[in-house]
């Protein structure tokens, strides 16, 4: 009988085979043979216990009893619309338990279908490579809620002796997930006492970490489910930042990281994309959380206000709108701006997958309301910490899903000490972690981020600066000054011509956005959209032109 609390835990029996989605982060609501070999799925909207079904766009579910060679054909159809569906080169992922546990992109081709109503179809073919294993398909690689767990013990044990990994339960969700906080750092540096026990957190009664006596790098991750790459990025931030070799030490050593893995364990867990079980969109709550509906950003909140000494706070999501990796920075005074912006520069020069030209440290961004619930991001964390805290490194870092290849080059790695360049790369261990095709992608991103927090902060002994165009973070931060000074004046002349309504009374809460101007481009070689400019010629041939909603144009074939 269904759970109604779990209406996406199913599982549907047709002839010899078996649909199910009963388990961690699956979603198949109803699985129907419509001819010898097409079946049509349906997926559980998010929140759908409570009779939401605005988010359609997670799918994970599994198929039991394929023979090897069996071709299928499988439709869902009842997507939202979602533009990377449009684009051929969007691939669903699957994986085959135990023979092919890799997950990775399907090869054939998609097509993707208005059907009415705001429903859409999406249909892939597939054929079985095993018999009778479990064959999984999903959205995205999924990283559910118990492999979170289960990676932060594989963790645990790479700790380097040197260094402190401690673990604690931070609150509990609301339907009862602990949710993890990690500290990670040297053992140097950090003070006797303990940290306090604050009312109403830290459930459990094991002993609470020590009080850091040095910069603190506050981490988040998944308060977005669906979001999956944020988790994989996550993996990629621990595994550089308990490497033996100088980065990690260099990071042990300078800074204490908190990381929270997982502020959404509920919604994940019920593969939901973008919400919580009651439907709410934990990262527009950031204002005033409360401990009985949202008590994951009441804990972070709070404990990040207990913390002194907060330099960074980067909370990690993924996104598919943009061709690279970018984040979301505040809008700051002029003077400001360069010490706020250069971070974001630094990543891109730390790693070939992240662009600073799509980065958006707008005034809009910092109020945008959601098209569907209508929640301003003044409630983000991003948003909401700079403006309690006065946190100037605040960030939401936004990683792609899936990236075919490197935008840009980078600069080389240059020894501070010796002149030398430095060519040691760290090595990852991903024994027991989840298998997914592009670990190396987001490994290389975290370095990047990581990275970047050293060369701000002037403690990286390895440093890919000085071999930049800028050499300097001075001259990096002087390039920055002039560019917002050149996108000031721009927006000032436009205001003089009347090209841009200066805010009256009636515009005042509707923040102008700056104009793009022409940006000095660094390394920019093999400039390629990775989602939706890598058309096979052979796709590109067959596609015909279908308008979709909102009267965008839609490529099938
Ligand atoms: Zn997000």
């Amino acid at each position: 009988m269904e759970d109604p609390e779990h209406p996406q835990q199913t599982i549907t029996a047709i002839d010899n085979l078996i649909f199910f989605s009963n388990f961690d982060s699956g979603n198949l609501s109803k699985a129907t043979k419509t001819s010898s070999n097409t079946y049509e799925l349906e997926i559980s909207p998010d929140a759908s216990s409570k009779g939401f079904s605005s988010y359609r766009t997670w799918f994970f579910f599994g198929i039991r009893g394929l023979k090897k060679g069996t071709y299928l054909r499988l439709c869902i159809i009842n997507l939202s619309y979602l533009r990377p569906w449009s684009s051929p080169t969007y691939k669903p992922v699957w994986r085959c338990v135990p023979s092919h546990s890799e997950w990775q992109r399907i090869v054939t081709e998609t097509i993707f279908e208005p059907i009415g109503n705001g429903y859409n179809k999406f249909t892939w073919t597939f054929e079985a490579v095993a018999n009778d294993n479990d064959h999984f398909f999903a959205f995205a690689p999924p990283y559910p809620y118990c492999d979170v767990m289960k990676s932060i013990s594989i963790f645990e044990k790479m700790c380097p002796g040197d260094s402190t990994f401690h673990r604690e339960s931070l609150i509990r969700s609301l339907d009862g997930r602990d949710i993890e906080l990690i500290t990670i750092s040297n053992k140097s540096n950090f003070s006797t006492e303990r940290e306090d026990r604050i009312h109403g957190l830290f459930p459990s009664s094991g002993s609470r970490c020590f009080k850091a006596q040095k910069p603190i790098i506050f981490i988040s991750a998944r308060v977005h489910p669906g979001e999956t790459p944020a988790s994989y990025l996550l993996d990629g931030i621990l595994q550089v930042l308990l490497s033996p070799d100088t980065r990690g030490t260099s990071l042990r050593s300078n800074f204490v990281f908190k990381i929270i893995p997982i502020l959404n364990p509920d919604g994940v867990y019920r593969g939901n994309f973008r919400v919580d079980q009651n439907g709410i969109n934990l990262n527009r709550c950031y204002i005033e959380p409360s401990i009985m509906e949202h008590p994951t950003i009441y804990a972070a909140k709070w404990y990040f206000s207990y913390l002194h000494n907060v330099k960074f706070y980067l909370d990690l999501h993924a996104h598919m709108s943009k061709r690279s990796c970018f984040l979301f920075g505040n809008y700051l005074p002029l003077e400001k701006q360069p010490d706020n912006q250069v971070y974001a520069k630094l990543i891109e020069i730390n790693t070939p997958y992240f662009e600073f030209s799509e980065c958006d440290f707008s005034e809009k961004s910092m109020s945008a309301k959601d098209p569907k619930d209508h929640h301003s991001k003044e409630g983000s964390g991003r948003v909401a910490f700079y403006q309690n805290f006065g946190i100037i490194h605040t960030y939401t870092i936004e990683c792609s899903y899936y990236m075919l290849r490197p935008l840009h080059n980078i600069p080389p790695t240059i020894n501070m000490k010796t002149g030398r360049k430095f060519t040691e790369s760290i090595v990852y261990n991903s024994s027991g972690l989840i298998s997914v095709h592009n670990r190396a992608f987001f490994n290389d991103l975290a370095v990047g981020v990581l990275m970047a927090i050293l060369d701000v902060e002037q403690c990286n002994s390895n440093s890919r600066l000085p071999l930049s165009e800028f050499r300097t973070l001075e001259s990096m931060k002087e390039y920055i000054r002039a560019r917002a000074m050149i996108q000031n004046r721009i927006l000032s002349k436009n205001f003089s011509r009347g090209e841009v309504k200066r805010p009256d009374k009636t515009t005042a809460d509707k923040p102008t956005t700056l104009p793009k101007v022409p940006l000095r481009k660094i390394h920019k070689l093999n400039v390629v959209s990775p989602i939706f400019n890598s058309v096979p010629q052979t796709l590109h041939h067959k596609a015909k032109v279908v308008i979709g909603p909102r009267g965008k144009s839609l490529i099938r074939e």
